[in-house]
């Protein structure tokens, strides 16, 4: 039997999620097939019920349905429960598991590709929206020293510095725009980008929340934005002579703990990288 496998959300027609996935399986040899599905809201908890089928493994989950889908599954795991979102569902037998494999992703990207490891660190993390909450939690626990989230709303920013309190880890909250964040900088082993300034189609996409010259060359610097892949603050990483890594590996390792999840195997990870790169060329970006 052909097992099936895919991704929700609303809208999904950008995901690149099946363009990588696809050839995972393909190059493994394992008989399943992964789509993209665009699942208005009321429809979400039927469709969750749905993969509960002999031939579902489960599936991948996006914006806006993370939270959404938590009450329709059987269990969910302590990582997901603590960021509250869920990007991965499991069928066993009938039966739900909801994972977070987001924030692990975004950690085994680091580590692979630039030997970065949070424990005794210090971070900072540019913007204060869903994804810099996840990135926060997975830098917490990964061991991570002391974090500054730099915002343009700084009460947001005061949010998350009182969640790192909260699970241990000490944490200021300043403005982006201000004097602090080169303080904030030269203090800091990891910068991350998780506002959507540089993102095509976004709100700025010729900004950089950064300039060169506020960056440490000995910092490394993850851009979340990866579209395009080569995004204005990778550019002033570069040029400040920073480890730069783009927004693109996160996506794909938060796939390859999904894919270990429902197949029990490991997939390629390079075939994985480069039939996503090249997708992501031939969409211009
Ligand atoms: P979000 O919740 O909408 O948050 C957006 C953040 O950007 C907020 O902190 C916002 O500041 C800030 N921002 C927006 N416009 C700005 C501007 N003109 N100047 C300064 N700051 C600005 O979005 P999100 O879900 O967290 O996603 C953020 C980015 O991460 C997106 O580009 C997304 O594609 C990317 N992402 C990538 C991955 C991956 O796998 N690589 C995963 C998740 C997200 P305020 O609070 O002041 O509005």
């Amino acid at each position: 039997m052909t097992k099936r496998l895919g991704i929700i959300g609303y809208p999904i027609d950008h995901s690149i999620s099946p363009i990588f996935q696809q050839a995972a399986l393909d190059y493994i040899g394992i008989d399943a097939i992964y789509e993209k599905w665009e699942v208005t809201p009321e429809k979400v908890g039927d469709f969750v019920n749905q993969l509960r089928a002999p031939d579902s493994l489960g599936i991948n989950v996006t914006l806006p349905y993370k939270r959404a889908v938590i009450p329709f599954l059987d269990e969910v795991d302590e990582w997901a429960t603590s960021a509250g979102a869920v990007n991965t569902i499991v069928n066993q037998g009938g039966h739900l598991s909801g994972h977070n494999t987001d924030g692990p992703g975004f950690l085994q990207a680091l580590l692979n590709e630039t030997g970065y490891d949070p424990k005794g660190t210090s971070a900072l993390i540019l913007g204060a929206g869903g994804a810099a909450r996840g990135i926060l939690l997975a830098l917490v626990r990964g061991g991570v020293e002391s974090i500054v989230i730099a915002n343009r709303t700084l009460e947001r920013a005061g949010e998350l510095s009182r969640l790192s309190y909260d699970n241990g880890v000490a944490s200021e909250a300043i403005s982006i725009s201000g004097d602090a964040l080169n303080e904030a900088a030269n203090s800091a082993d990891l910068i991350v980008n998780c506002t959507s300034l540089g993102m095509s189609h976004g709100p700025d996409e010729l900004g950089s929340p950064m300039s060169a010259a506020q960056i440490p060359a000995t910092a490394i610097v993850n851009d979340l934005v990866y579209t395009p892949m080569l995004t204005p603050m990778l550019k002033e990483a570069a040029k400040a002579g920073a480890t730069a890594l783009g927004g693109l590996h996160m996506l794909i390792y938060q796939g390859v703990l999904s894919f270990k999840m429902w197949t029990g195997q490991d997939p390629p990870v390079d075939v994985m990288l480069d039939v996503a790169t090249k997708e992501m060329i031939s969409r211009g970006a």
